[in-house]
């Protein structure tokens, strides 16, 4: 491909899908320039605030995303918000290409009287608040109050959470954990957890590794009592085990012990919770959950029966899934969304309708993908983004230029790659992480 001019190319987000793609772009030896634009003053979305504290092998992809820094093509602009400091349309103005890697913004709910309850806790704010999002830093979940826990949802992110609740506190302590998250596992309470899901054993949501890390807990003195046999022996009975599954119920069958006097954790199935119950002791906590529970129709469906039951417990945390949303100016600017999906339509990443627009990652996949699986999505989007680009003879798109004046006249701070390296700097000295957004602006600007 031979460009005569410099294309320019915004991403909007900077968790992994914003990140690969870009250095998947940056790969191809062409004149381009790249600016990616983050809400937050910093950068890697997920990556940060998502991924659990225990796993900082996963959080290392962010070494290599500092290498779309190390290229000059490649500008980073933090503490700036599309469809707020910039409009969707500017960018349009000012930009060959746009690439949509904004991620997830909410949570599913669950439909259910009582879910406003302060003892009802979505995992994104939980997460959130053991990872250090300014947004979460307030939350104080009562784990000191609350001995007996129910999650909601049984993908890897309540398995994440099942370690954060029922690992002994100094598990955390080497961790970029947050201090008042880390000083609330000290005090917890909490001794029995239940992961409850409305689908059965073989629909089970979490991976095998992560599942596994829950059963290693044993080793702490935490036991997995099961899930009651009452539902699981006649699910199996006469079904056909794949791989995966059959090594999941080896998983079961090794670590699984009938009742446990500490603490312990344990899967629930077939069960659609109804409601919840105030403690009318302790108005802030909650008393029980009650299900309604299902049973599975020859043909596989879900068919939900007459027979109600209920979990003693004080604090309910929903691992429900993420929603993706539509930013403010998508209509005006015929950028279509699927509401239902919580996601941008696309074919390979290329948004339907709409001419050098792409979407990669959670806004793409309807919440859906590790990062590892962001890897290949990303590969492919770039390379569609450059093919496109190729057809662009001459841009006259003004890029960086523009934008860095609309910030100034707009007043807005926007914090640049040498910011951010003052703010990590300042973190690693201290042994912690930021979690107000104007302490890491004050880092900058000493
Ligand atoms: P995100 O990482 O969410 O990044 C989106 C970015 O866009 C955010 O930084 C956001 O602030 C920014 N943004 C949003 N709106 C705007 C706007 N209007 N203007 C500018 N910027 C905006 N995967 C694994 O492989 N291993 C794990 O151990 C793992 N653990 C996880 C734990 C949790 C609790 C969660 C929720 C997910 C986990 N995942 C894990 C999945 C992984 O985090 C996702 O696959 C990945 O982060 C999706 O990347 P993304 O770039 O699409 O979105």
């Amino acid at each position: 491909i031979r460009f005569f001019s410099t294309p320019r190319v915004a991403v909007i987000g900077s968790g992994p899908a914003a990140f690969y793609t870009s250095l998947d772009i940056l790969k191809y030896d062409i004149p381009v320039q790249i600016d990616m634009f983050e809400k937050r003053p910093c950068p890697f979305g997920l990556v940060r605030f998502g991924v659990a504290p225990d796993h900082p092998e996963v959080k290392s992809c962010q070494e290599r995303f500092h290498d779309a820094s190390k290229d000059p093509r490649f500008q980073f602009f933090g503490n700036v918000e599309i469809g707020r400091d910039i409009k969707l349309k500017e960018l349009y103005d000012n930009y060959d290409s746009i690439v949509y890697a904004y991620g997830s913004s909410r949570e599913n709910r669950l439909g259910i009287a009582g879910e406003d309850h302060p003892a009802v806790i979505n995992s994104r704010d939980f997460v959130g608040w053991y990872n250090g999002d300014p947004r979460n830093q307030d939350l104080n979940p009562p784990l000191d109050k609350a001995g007996e826990v129910t999650i909601i949802g049984n993908g890897n992110v309540a398995m994440d959470i099942v370690r954060i609740l029922l690992a002994p506190a100094k598990h955390w302590e080497n961790t970029d954990i947050t201090p008042y998250a880390l000083d609330m596992l000290q005090k917890s309470i909490v001794r029995k957890v239940t992961v409850s899901a409305r689908r059965g054993f073989l629909e089970s949501k979490f991976s095998n590794k992560e599942f596994r890390e829950c059963l290693e807990l044993d080793k702490c003195g935490v036991a997995f009592t099961g899930w009651g046999a009452e539902t699981f022996e006649p699910l199996l009975a006469g079904m056909k085990l794949g791989r995966v599954e059959k090594r999941r119920l080896q998983l079961v069958q090794k670590y699984c012990q009938p009742a446990a006097e500490g603490k312990s954790w344990r899967l629930d199935y077939l069960q659609t919770p109804l409601g919840i119950k105030v403690d009318p002791k302790q108005p802030s906590l909650l008393k029980e959950t009650i299900f309604r529970k299902n049973r599975i129709s020859p043909s596989g469906e879900i068919v939900p029966t007459e027979d109600l039951s209920s979990v003693s417990n004080q604090l309910l945390i929903l691992c429900i899934g993420y929603k993706g949303e539509a930013l403010a100016e998508f209509d005006e600017l015929n950028i279509p969304f699927d509401t239902n999906r919580g996601a941008i339509p696309n074919r390979e990443g290329r948004i339907e309708g709409m001419e050098r627009s792409y979407c990669v990652g959670w806004i793409a996949n309807a919440s859906r993908g590790s990062i590892n699986s962001t890897v290949a999505d990303s590969s492919m989007v770039a390379s569609h983004v450059v093919a496109d680009l190729g057809k662009v003879q001459d841009s006259a798109k003004k890029g960086r230029e523009a934008i860095t004046k609309l910030l100034a006249q707009r007043n807005v701070k926007a914090i640049n790659w040498d910011d951010w390296i003052k703010i990590e700097q300042y973190e690693r000295s201290q042994g912690r992480k930021l979690t107000d957004f104007n302490s890491m602006l004050s880092v900058c600007n000493d």
